[in-house]
């Protein structure tokens, strides 16, 4: 670790102590070798090291939480972390939130529940909260108020001459629309957002568990409920064996399950009825689906906390008829011996709708997104599931797009072109290289 003048964060080379912990992110299949790594402090320290970093003929990289399969950093690249930066701040009144960008969703959640107040947060409250706002973010409010980057304020942002800048959606140019969906690793370095917020002070949620051999009948059943469930609906499909370890509930651990997501933004009793069919489909392994706040939005899919070496692929689908699920049955159920975790999440609903300014976010007819993720190694029976479910396919979602899989399936050509093109323009030189090929 180095003092540096100009810089009020440390700055660690390779070989000094603090280097690897400084360039490891959660997904351990991402590995970043820059030539130095900047621990950021500040807005200031992130344009010192742009600056820095274009002055020596090297390109810039962003790491916030590394939950994202992202293009690794490179030796002729100089990686900013932004963990140090994590201050969120509530307006209760205008209900907007200014977020840090090394904030992970559970520091944001810390500061808006007390109020009563929910951001657009994902399943994960580990991951970064502007990281995901940028690849669009698909949040378990989200069916009922659409994207997270369909929600954001302001970005506060460092170009590529290190210039720092704050952009709202009346801005010049096209450089807000862009940021909303794709705009990680692109254009810039953002430092903070402001985002909206939503009286959310309670939901109806947990996970219905169901034995493996019930799951034909509980995917069939849960792709017609889904049909037309109202938008406060926010639920998924995972398909996976647990692993038979310490920590994984009792009558889950190493066997095979059809897990059911469930979390309702209405009322509880009316959260109730609506999941009855599902639990009238087979007995329960488990069942925690209940009345619970808001903070503990994340006990709903409770991922995993601890570095994974994950090969992540994900699929938009336009729709999931019968033959759909039984195709996924085929590759992803207890039969098929698959290694990868498998998860079908319900989008539609305010998803569909464009909510506030446009944006670069594509598919938005989507009905589903398929996600699939193995580790530590790839494999390719998650491709040919992938493959297998292309006739419904639609492109993919920013977010849950693979390591080495192209943001190409994310955008529309259109879209794709202006971005390109915006590229050109922010960012002639090509600094910000940790950013997906567009093609
Ligand atoms: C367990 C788990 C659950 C998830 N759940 C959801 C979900 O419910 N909905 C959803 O939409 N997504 C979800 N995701 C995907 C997640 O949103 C993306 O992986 C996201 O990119 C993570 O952002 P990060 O900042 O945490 O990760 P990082 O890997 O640090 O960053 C991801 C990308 O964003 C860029 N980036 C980060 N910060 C900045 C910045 N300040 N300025 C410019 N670029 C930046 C990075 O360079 C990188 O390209 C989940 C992922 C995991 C692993």
């Amino acid at each position: 670790m180095r003092r540096v003048n100009g810089f009020s964060g440390q700055l660690y080379r390779p070989g000094d102590g603090g280097y690897d912990a400084e360039r490891a992110g959660h997904n351990l299949a991402v590995d970043h070798r820059p030539a130095y790594v900047v621990g950021a402090t500040g807005a200031g320290d992130v344009a010192t090291a742009v600056g820095r970093a274009v002055a020596e003929g090297l390109g810039v990289g962003v790491l916030a939480t590394g939950h994202g399969p992202s293009v690794a950093a490179d030796a002729r690249t100089v990686l900013v972390n932004t963990r140090r930066m994590n201050g969120v701040t509530v307006d209760p009144v205008a209900r907007v939130a200014r977020v840090e960008a090394g904030a992970r969703w559970r520091d944001v959640l810390a500061a808006t529940t007390p109020h009563g107040l929910a951001p657009l947060n994902g399943s994960s409250p580990a991951v970064g909260a502007v990281g995901y706002t940028l690849g669009g973010g698909a949040g378990l409010l989200g069916r009922r108020h659409g994207y997270a980057a369909d929600h954001v304020r302001r970005f506060e942002l460092v170009t590529a001459t290190g210039e720092s800048v704050s952009l709202g959606p009346a801005a010049a140019g096209d450089l807000f629309w862009a940021l909303c969906g794709a705009g990680q690793g692109r254009f810039g370095v953002v430092t903070a957002m402001e985002i909206d917020l939503f009286p959310v002070a309670r939901l109806y949620g947990g996970g219905l568990f169901f034995a493996a051999d019930a799951v034909g009948d509980v995917a069939r059943a849960y792709a017609a409920w889904t049909d037309d469930v109202p938008d406060g609906m926010a639920s998924s499909l995972k398909l996976a064996r647990s692993p038979d370890v310490p920590g994984v509930p009792g009558p889950l651990r190493g066997r095979f399950t059809a897990h059911v997501r469930i979390a309702w933004s209405g009322r509880a009793d009316e959260g109730e009825r609506l999941v009855a069919p599902l639990r009238a489909v087979a007995p329960r392994v488990l069942d925690t689906v209940g009345d619970m706040p808001y903070a503990e939005v994340g006990t709903i899919h409770a991922e995993p906390t601890e570095p994974v070496s994950a090969h992540d692929r994900g699929t938009l689908l336009g729709s999931l008829p019968p033959r759909a699920v039984e195709t996924l049955l085929a590759l992803a159920g207890p039969a098929a011996g698959a290694p990868f975790v498998c998860e079908l999440r319900h989008f539609g609903g305010a998803f569909a709708r464009p909510q506030g300014p446009r944006n670069a976010i594509c598919h938005r007819e989507a009905a589903f997104s398929l996600f699939t993720a193995v580790a530590p190694d790839p494999d390719p029976s998650q491709d040919a599931l992938h493959e297998a479910l292309r006739p419904w396919a639609l492109g993919s979602f920013t977010n849950f797009l693979g390591a080495g899989q192209a943001a190409t399936g994310s955008y529309d050509a259109r879209t794709a072109g202006r971005l390109a093109a915006l590229e050109r323009h922010h960012d002639p030189e090509g600094v910000f290289r940790t950013r997906r090929p567009l093609t």
